[in-house]
């Protein structure tokens, strides 16, 4: 497997100093041109060697499904991976990309087919950065990452981490425009409080009562829910973005008034929003989503106490398949 920190240090050893090593990073994200031969500016040995690493780089990731869709669909992306794992990625309408972090997932929320087969590995920084890269090749407009698909990015933060900073520092992206989604996890709030890039922070909630979350998301962080909202309050705050809750609704399950009331009384007056989005049905799953009527009922109720919601249905369903779903397909046709 080619690395992120192999790639830089080919990269030194070539006589790389910072400037080349940007000019490279920002031609693999599509926003430059690769160097050329005759370009002086880089040392010759560099140039020599462009086309070696370019072939190398894209190597990180095949793919292997792309859905037919407009620039304003969503798209399901598969990829095989050098080692031939597959991670799905969407393409969002509105320049924005969803990217997997890890193969599989260790957290095995009830109602996703991800966690259904734990987790496999993670992903190195560089197979992360290059489903951006892919995005940006495809919609060169990309310009909003979202770290939501496969995987729970606090369970492989490291690399995470490392590809939201080299996205902000040589992809042209707003860091508010990356945006990290957990279930909750100390070490995120931890790391986020040091890290010099600031992301978004996106948190899949799910229900308020800590003893449900625990069924939904059996191996999510312990973090109660009280103190998931007051560090994700104060982070919002300290960034100036607020924090995006996610609420996968599933029918007799959270979309109850004692929910609501719930959430009202943990967001009224935070800087935070609410999208709420039905459960995305799988064969043989127990999992229904609720009625539309009371999914938008809930979103109003929200609204009439100054909360901002939304009632959304994920990319992924719109592409006919939640996170996992294409992935799973493919093996079994395999
Ligand atoms: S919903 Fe996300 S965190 Fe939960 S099992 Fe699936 S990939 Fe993991």
């Amino acid at each position: 497997m080619f690395t992120l920190l192999e790639l830089q240090d080919w990269l030194a050893r070539l006589g790389a100093k910072p400037q080349h090593a940007r000019r490279v990073y920002r031609a693999m994200l599509n926003v430059a041109a690769w160097p050329t031969l005759t370009d002086e500016k880089f040392p010759k040995k560099l140039r020599e060697a462009i086309p070696e690493i370019r072939t190398k780089v894209e190597s990180v990731l095949r793919i292997v499904h792309q859905d037919d869709a407009t620039e304003n669909e969503a798209a399901k992306l598969l990829f095989a991976l050098q080692d031939g794992q597959t991670i799905e990625s969407v393409l969002l309408p509105r320049e924005g990309v969803c990217v997997s972090s890890q193969v599989g997932c260790a957290v095995g929320c009830v109602f996703c087919m991800t966690g259904k087969g734990g987790l496999i590995r993670q992903l190195d920084a560089l197979e992360i950065i290059a489903q951006v890269a892919y995005a940006r090749q495809v919609r060169p407009d990309t310009r909003k990452v979202a770290f939501m698909g496969m995987g729970e990015p606090s369970h492989n933060l490291r690399a995470v981490m490392t590809a939201i900073e080299f996205l902000g520092a040589y992809g042209d992206f707003p860091h508010k425009n990356l945006v990290l989604s957990t279930v909750g996890d100390q070490r995120v709030f931890d790391m986020l409080e040091t890290s010099t890039v600031k992301p978004a922070l996106a948190v899949s909630l799910h229900s308020t009562i800590d003893e449900k979350r625990r069924q939904l998301l059996p191996k999510a962080g312990r973090l109660s829910v009280d103190s998931l909202v007051e560090q994700a309050e104060s982070y919002a705050r300290a960034t100036g973005y607020p924090t995006q809750y996610q609420w996968t609704l599933i029918d007799g399950l959270n979309d109850g008034d004692d929910e609501l009331e719930r959430i009202k009384h943990y967001l009224a007056g935070k800087y935070a929003m609410m999208n709420f989005i039905p459960v995305n049905v799988v064969e043989g799953s127990p999992y229904q989503r609720p009625p539309i009527e009371r999914c938008a009922a809930m979103a109003r109720f929200l609204h009439q106490n100054h909360i901002v919601a939304k009632l959304r249905h994920s990319a992924a369903q719109e592409v006919q398949g939640g996170c996992g779903q294409l992935r799973a397909r493919k093996l079994q046709e395999k």
